[in-house]
């Protein structure tokens, strides 16, 4: 009797630095790879907004369909089935006499509790399930902590810890072939996006900062791109900050959120970079960026469902606010903030928004006009293409004064703005309303008297809206707050 392996594969869509498959590939006479279209991924979140976008949905296809064809390329074919995976797996491990279901271990909550359920259900077969780790840079029985309670909450503290104490592991290369799927297994039709539910087709505004494309081939592409052919690594530091284009930052993490790159593989192209070209500040911080990927990552296994809560990580008492006009406004960027409102309608209609924006809308958000910092945090979830649990939430969390970091974190936009958008160009570009008024109203535009509204062709209440708060009066506040 062959041996055989199922290789359950969710946000590790890729063939290279697969422990897993691997894994299978070295112990089993037969491998299946399968892969679940989980209908709870396209239902809604806590606050009703759907957890998926099209836009992400187009890029899990992608991703899907790319995972497809590289089995395919290596003599194997991939599973596809929509459904839970509680329910298939068990149901194609009897189908081929599975001995062995691999797979990845994931942080979120939702993601552990549907894995207890396999396992569970697993009880019913003749199949042992085999836990791996791969999401971060540093593996995490590699860590220097004590467990997940020991996870410092500041990240300095976190960094210098794994960069002292830890070491990086090796990428693993892909198996050279793959054995055909037992032939009582048929391989099944990637769902069309319709099928999932969407009426949209997933596709971008023409002003989206790259096309964003799923799938292992064209992640590693990204990579040759920014790093080699583009050659930003050397000025990444001083560029990171920008908002406009497709190489002022990597634009990796769309592949990185849906495993289609794995972070070992950006640090080992890092390195050779150091080798071949340069080595300076600009090189290292990617590095030191993938390591706050590594802190969010922590901080959510060590925070748990506390994630999720009004209060977060530090289970602070802070009374949120609730209104929906509000919330619309800032959702649909229409707040009478340029510098917010165009960071808005970049994601609403690419699932794309710099760092930069993104710290900015959160801080809009959850401190200027109060809200509950979750809806912001389930807004981008089904909204961004790059979409990770442990990034968008421990991102809000911390933004919004309830990570784990006790720090007060405030921006004050129209500062921010003038700093990274000097010229209003940003700004233009996702408000074409504001085209005729001049750089020095471009981020204030209620400064202009009735008479320049009408010179400028942008008339408050008209063509842009009055602001939706007094932001120097929230700024003092918050400064007051602080003292
Ligand atoms: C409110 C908020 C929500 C966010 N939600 C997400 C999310 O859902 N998914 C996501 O991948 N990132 C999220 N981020 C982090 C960061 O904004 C994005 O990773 C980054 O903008 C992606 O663009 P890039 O790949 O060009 O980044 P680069 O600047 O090129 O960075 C390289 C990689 O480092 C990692 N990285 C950089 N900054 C951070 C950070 N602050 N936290 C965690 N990882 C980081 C990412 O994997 C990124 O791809 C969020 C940040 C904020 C402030």
């Amino acid at each position: 009797m062959p041996s055989t392996a199922l290789v359950w594969i969710r946000h590790d869509l890729r063939t290279r630095d697969h422990e897993p498959l691997r894994s299978a590939a070295e112990r089993h006479d037969r491998v299946v790879p399968v892969y679940c279209f989980d209908p709870r991924h396209f239902g809604t979140t806590m606050f009703d907004l759907p957890k998926m976008s099209a836009v992400r949905a187009r890029f899990l296809r992608e991703s899907v369909a790319d995972l497809r064809q590289s089995y395919r390329d290596l003599g194997a074919d991939l599973v596809v089935r929509r459904g839970r995976p509680e329910e298939i797996l068990p149901e194609v491990a009897r189908q081929v006499a599975a001995d062995e279901v691999l797979m990845y271990q994931e942080i979120g909550t939702e993601e552990r509790e549907t894995e207890e359920a396999v396992k569970q259900a697993l009880d019913d077969t003749e199949a042992t399930p085999g836990f791996f780790w791969g999401k971060t840079l540093y593996h995490i029985q590699d860590l220097p902590f004590d467990g997940p309670d020991d996870i410092p909450n500041v990240y300095t503290n976190f960094r210098k810890g794994v960069e002292k104490q830890s070491r990086i592991r090796e990428t693993i290369s892909p198996p050279e072939s793959l054995p055909a799927l037992p032939d009582n297994m048929e391989p099944g039709a990637l769902p069309t996006l319709d099928d999932l539910g969407f009426e949209a087709d997933g596709s971008v505004d023409e002003r989206a900062v790259l096309p964003f494309e799923g799938g292992e081939t064209r992640g590693l592409d990204r990579i040759d791109e920014y790093i080699w052919r583009e050659d930003r690594l050397r000025t990444y530091k001083a560029t990171r900050n920008g908002l406009l284009g497709a190489n002022y930052s990597s634009k990796f993490s769309p592949w990185l959120a849906h495993g289609c790159i794995s972070p070992r593989q950006i640090y080992e192209e890092v390195q050779r970079y150091e080798d071949e070209r340069v080595s300076n500040k600009s090189t290292y911080w990617m590095t030191f960026e993938l390591i706050w990927r590594d802190f969010f990552t922590f901080v959510a296994w060590k925070g748990g469902a506390r994630l999720f809560r009004p209060g977060g990580l530090l289970g602070n008492d802070i009374d949120w606010r609730y209104d929906d006009a509000a919330f619309d406004r800032w959702a649909t960027g229409t707040t009478g903030i340029p510098f917010v409102d165009a960071n808005m309608r970049e994601l609403n209609q690419t699932g794309y928004m710099s760092n930069r924006g993104r710290q900015n809308v959160a801080s809009m958000l959850s401190q200027s006009l109060k809200l509950d910092w979750r809806l912001g945090a389930a807004y981008f979830e089904s909204r961004l293409v790059d979409y990770d649990v442990a990034s968008n939430w421990g991102n809000w969390a911390y933004n919004s004064r309830v990570g784990n970091d006790p720090r007060s974190r405030y921006f004050n936009i129209v500062k921010q703005a003038k700093r990274y958008d000097e010229n209003g160009d940003y700004v233009r570009t996702w408000l074409p309303e504001l085209e005729g008024v001049p750089d020095e109203f471009v981020h204030e535009p209620h400064r202009m008297s009735p008479e320049q509204q009408k010179l400028y062709g942008c008339v408050l209440g008209d063509d842009y809206p009055s602001p939706i708060v007094d932001l120097n009066e929230t700024y003092q506040r918050i400064q007051r707050e602080r003292a």
